[in-house]
């Protein structure tokens, strides 16, 4: 694939493919946007209330909304309401089921692509609950931080079976990075934890019983469902989006007087103060989704791009966040800042267990004599949970 802003090529055969720059990028451009081909709400994130948009993950909560439930403070008022993004007109819900989405345009969308089969399938399992057991199963092996849904792979399973070219619709999956046998049950094993390795085949049993997968019948032999899984742990793309920060982006563009500015500053201080005290690092409405493009860039210690939701839905935006020139290869980070101030070893370490792959980018060319031991703060978090 090429246009006239970047290519991709196959770089080697650990990395696979790679995103090159076709043009100069300044820092802040825009190097791409996308949609995702799937997208779902994670399973906890969406039981404990985060109200997002069954489809494109935009909040269904006002910014005042959010920011009362995430502070446990009900009489919070948030002045100019103005700058809150929900529009609570436009909104919608599955007549059939209460799946609840931003707009009509994103309910009809659901529904043409993915949602008519599970609709349907949750109603007529009704009995067992089939999707709603698998959906309670993989709960209680994946806690909270979350980083996939099953739910994903069941919107996956029905995009193919609502497809009128199910073909078409598969070989846009194969084209994500698959991994070797080995690798796939590691990654797999590591997407769960070790205490819940022997149960991937239940998941893989429900699964069958929840949902037709007759055209998907390679998905779900025990190595399919494996690579499936890995599949989505190693592209699956975290989305996040949250009301209350569109406020505050907004209300600190807005040209106030000095007290004024003084006052807001103060109370969305406090608001951020409270909420961390009953949520901790749980402010988002979180979920993850399959970007073709994006999947196709590549991990660097030093990144030159960053992933960003800033429309407040699962619309991926790829942006230089330095000067990026003609032929270099777009990365981003797989690891959050504080691991990427880590030690050689210790990034090293973080991304063959998560990601099982050695990075060679050019920071950790130039560290490549530094001694194998983990950085401080590594070290430091061992002392805590152990
Ligand atoms: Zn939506
Ligand atoms: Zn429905
Ligand atoms: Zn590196």
């Amino acid at each position: 694939m090429e246009n006239n802003d970047f290519f991709i090529k196959i770089v080697n055969n650990e990395k696979g493919k790679g995103l090159f720059s076709n043009r100069i990028f300044k820092e802040g451009d825009i190097i791409l946007e996308e949609k995702p081909i799937v997208c779902c709400q994670f399973s906890w994130n969406s039981d404990y209330g985060y109200l997002a948009c069954d489809h494109c993950l935009r909040p269904l909560e006002t910014a005042q909304e959010n920011a009362q439930r995430l502070t446990g403070n009900p009489n919070l008022f948030l002045p100019y309401s103005e700058c809150c993004e929900t529009n609570k007109n436009l909104m919608t819900e599955c007549p059939a089921c209460g799946a609840k989405y931003c707009s009509i345009e994103c309910q009809n969308e659901a529904f043409q692509r993915y949602h008519s089969v599970l609709c349907l399938q949750s109603r007529m399992k009704d009995e067992s609950h089939s999707l709603t057991q698998l959906n309670e199963t993989w709960k209680q092996m994946h806690y909270p931080p979350e980083t996939a849904t099953i739910m994903l792979l069941a919107r996956m399973v029905a995009l193919v079976n609502q497809a009128n070219n199910k073909q078409d619709v598969l070989s846009i999956f194969s084209q994500f990075c698959h991994r070797t046998t080995n690798d796939t049950h590691e990654i797999a094993h590591n997407l769960l934890g070790e205490k819940f390795v022997g149960q991937i085949d239940v998941l893989r049993q429900m699964m069958q019983t929840a949902l037709n997968t007759e055209y998907t019948a390679h998905w779900f032999t025990p190595d399919g469902f494996r690579s499936l899984l890995a599949l989505v742990g190693t592209n699956g793309q975290g989305i996040g989006t949250s009301a209350f920060s569109r406020w505050v982006k907004n209300v600190s563009a807005l040209d106030l007087p000095k007290d004024q500015r003084i006052y807001i500053d103060k109370l969305i201080n406090r608001i951020y103060d409270d909420m961390e005290e009953v949520v901790g690092s749980f402010l988002n409405n979180e979920g993850s989704g399959l970007y073709i493009l994006q999947s196709s860039v590549n991990h660097s210690c030093t990144p030159n791009a960053i992933a960003e939701f800033p429309y407040s839905n699962n619309t991926l935006v790829l942006k230089a966040i330095r000067d990026i020139q003609v032929g270099e290869e777009i990365c981003t980070s797989y690891l959050d800042e504080c691991e990427l101030e880590r030690s050689r070893y210790s990034r090293q370490k973080a991304l063959s267990s998560l990601y099982l792959f050695v990075c060679h980018c050019d920071k950790c060319q130039t560290q490549i004599n530094d001694p194998n031991v983990t950085s401080d703060e590594e070290l430091d978090d061992d002392d805590v949970s152990s």
